[in-house]
C-alpha cells in the first residue's frame, strides 16, 4: 500500500508512522511518500491530510496543483484521513477566504472554534465501530457546525460531531496522530479488513 501524507506543512512524521502501525496490524506494510510536489498522489492507494494551519496547506496545495489531485483520488474512490487543519481543507465551507475548501466532506466548519492554543484539551471519545474510547487530542481544534445527509457522524463532543465520514473521507477535529493508537488510521484505511497481528 502507498501513502501519501500531504506535506507541505503540518505534522507529517507522526501521520507517516500512525499509517505504519495501523497497516503492520493487517499484515500489510505501507510504503510512505511524503507529498510537496504534483504528480505523487496518482500513484498513492490513501491519503492523509496532515493538522497544522489550514490557511497555508490550502495555499500552498493549490500553488503546487495538489489540489485537484486529491479532489481525483477521492472522485475515484480512494480513502483519504483528514486531521484538524486537514478536515477544515477537505470540508465544503471553511468560512475564510484564505482557505479554498476542497469540498470532499459535506460540512462546515468553523475554524479555531474550540478555542486558542491554551484552550486545547483531551478527551476519552467513544467512536463508531471502535470498542473502546479513543484518547483524543485537540489542538486549537475546528467545530463541525453543520453536516449534510450523506456524512456519518462516527463521534461527537458536548453532542457537537468530532469525527465523521464522508465515503472515502474520514476526518477528525482532533489529532489522532499524536497517540500511538492507530485505530482512527486503521477506520480509514482497512474499514473492513480483519486484523491479523
Ligand atoms: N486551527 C488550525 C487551522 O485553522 C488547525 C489546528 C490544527 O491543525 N491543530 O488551520
Amino acid at each position: 500500500m502507498q501513502a501519501g501524507v500531504i506535506a507541505v506543512q503540518g505534522d507529517v512524521a507522526e501521520h507517516a508512522a500512525a499509517v505504519e502501525n495501523a497497516a503492520a496490524a493487517h499484515g500489510e506494510p505501507a510504503e510512505v511518500v511524503e507529498v510537496r510536489d504534483a504528480g505523487i498522489v496518482p500513484d498513492c492507494d490513501v491519503l492523509l491530510m496532515p493538522g497544522g494551519e489550514s490557511t497555508t496547506i490550502s495555499r500552498l496545495i493549490r500553488r503546487e496543483g495538489i489540489d485537484e489531485e486529491i479532489r481525483e483520488h477521492v472522485a475515484n474512490g480512494k480513502p483519504v484521513l483528514a486531521t484538524c487543519a486537514g478536515l477544515i481543507v477537505c470540508s465544503r465551507d471553511a468560512k475564510d477566504d484564505r482557505v479554498d475548501a476542497l469540498g470532499l466532506v459535506d460540512a462546515s466548519v468553523d475554524r479555531n472554534a474550540f478555542g486558542r492554543q491554551k484552550d486545547s484539551f483531551e478527551a476519552k471519545v467513544p467512536v463508531d465501530g471502535l470498542d473502546d474510547p479513543f484518547h483524543a487530542v485537540f489542538i486549537r481544534a475546528p467545530l463541525i457546525d453543520e453536516v449534510g445527509p450523506g456524512v456519518e457522524v462516527l463521534a461527537t463532543v458536548d453532542g457537537r460531531p468530532v469525527a465523521v465520514r464522508d465515503g472515502p473521507v474520514v476526518a477528525t477535529a482532533f489529532h489522532p496522530e499524536l497517540t500511538d493508537d492507530p485505530r482512527i488510521h486503521d477506520l480509514a484505511f482497512f474499514p473492513e479488513r480483519e486484523v491479523v497481528a
